[in-house]
């Protein structure tokens, strides 16, 4: 059997300085924020090369704060790709504003900077739209030069999620660093994984950060004096202490991730199978490694053939978010985004993470050949 992604050799790999991480963490007696969330905001700050870090509870929630302390509300509109996680657009939506979708580029995944363009100068004229959320789906950027060039030019903010990516880079600049804010999910099978749920928000902006902790905490920067309607969302000491053992390994585990992935290229490639581009300047930490056929059949059948050989593979995603249940009132159709409902159909996630093995590798790639 081969998951999608293996947890538990990572976790013996640095079990003991967990343990005693935790231990100190517990002895503490901070249960909640503290000395190890305090520091593993500074340390997360350092390694992104931004002035302001704000621990929060989860990933969603980063996007949600991040969104809320830039000043967009209830009536305002938000882009983002029709093709990444449900959390993306669910943050719009629970923020009161309403998620505009955008195709994506048909080789990174991730949002098309001409389709933006495009969407912004359509609405132009008293245009509710507010900011842009890019994703660096997979854990490779998106295009941000000229994301940001677009922003800039139609006055919105960039709020990155950076929730696949900890540790890409973009022309040297790390994910999370380049918008207004960046948003991370620490999620356990995230490449810097907790044990359990967490989040972050960077940002260069000391109002931006301040007023991500005062709504963090209940609304209240001085005890139980709320000046705005709150979350409770913080992150728990051990998490943080945790994640701070794991930030020393981030660096060699994405490492790893590129080699195995370099691999997978080698060989899927010559069997026609469309592997990951990774344009020039960019440093892709393959959250995901996602492969792709030429039509749904192909795909299937190789979804099928691995599954039945206990490899698992799977679709990220299979249903684009324009296509949700849940986002039938913003009144999308089938067609609306060709780019991202081909991608549904003809993408497959094969197993990736720094433990994976060549021999594992080597059988994988026998079963797709
Ligand atoms: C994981 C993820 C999130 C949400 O993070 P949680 O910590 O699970 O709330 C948001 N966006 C993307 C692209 C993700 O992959």
């Amino acid at each position: 059997m081969i998951p999608i992604v293996d947890l538990k050799g990572q976790y013996l790999g640095v079990k003991k300085e967990i343990m005693r991480a935790v231990e100190d963490a517990l002895d503490s007696c901070q249960f909640i924020l503290g000395e190890d969330v305090n520091k593993f905001e500074e340390e997360v700050a350092r390694y992104a090369g931004k002035k302001y870090a704000c621990a929060v509870a989860n990933g969603t929630d980063a996007i949600l704060l991040a969104l809320k302390a830039l000043g967009v509300k209830e009536g305002d509109e938000v882009i983002t790709c029709a093709f990444t996680y449900f959390a993306t657009a669910g943050a719009i939506a629970r923020c009161g504003a309403r998620p505009v979708f955008c195709d994506m580029d048909r080789r990174t995944y991730n949002i098309s900077p001409e389709g933006l363009e495009k969407l912004l100068k359509v609405k132009s004229a008293g245009s509710r739209v507010k900011a842009v959320i890019p994703v660096h789906l997979y854990g490779q950027m998106a295009d941000m030069g000229e994301i940001l060039k677009i922003a800039k030019k139609y006055n919105i903010k960039v709020v990155e999620d950076a929730a696949q990516a900890f540790g890409a880079a973009f022309n040297g600049k790390k994910a999370g660093s380049m918008g207004d804010a960046g948003c991370f999910s620490f999620y356990p099978g995230k490449n810097l994984g907790a044990y359990g749920d967490a989040g972050m928000v960077l940002t260069d902006d000391a109002r931006c950060v301040d007023t991500l902790k005062i709504y963090r905490n209940q609304g209240n920067k001085i005890r139980y004096r709320h000046t705005v309607i709150g979350h409770n969302s913080r992150m728990d000491t051990i998490q943080a202490a945790i994640l701070r053992v794991k930030l020393k390994y981030i660096d060699e585990w994405n490492a790893k991730r590129q080699s195995l992935a370099a691999f997978y290229d080698e060989r899927l490639g010559p069997l026609g199978i469309i592997t990951p581009f990774v344009p020039k300047g960019k440093f892709h930490t393959y959250h995901l490694y996602v492969i792709r056929f030429k039509d749904k059949r192909k795909r299937d059948t190789a979804e099928r053939l691995l599954n039945e050989n206990g490899v698992d593979a799977r679709t990220y995603y299979p249903i684009p978010l324009h296509l949700q249940e849940c986002f039938k009132y913003l009144g999308y159709k089938k067609g609306d985004f060709p780019e991202a409902e081909g991608a549904s159909r003809e993408t497959l996630a094969i197993p990736m993470y720094p433990e994976l093995t060549r021999e594992q590798q080597e059988f994988i790639v026998t079963l797709l050949k």
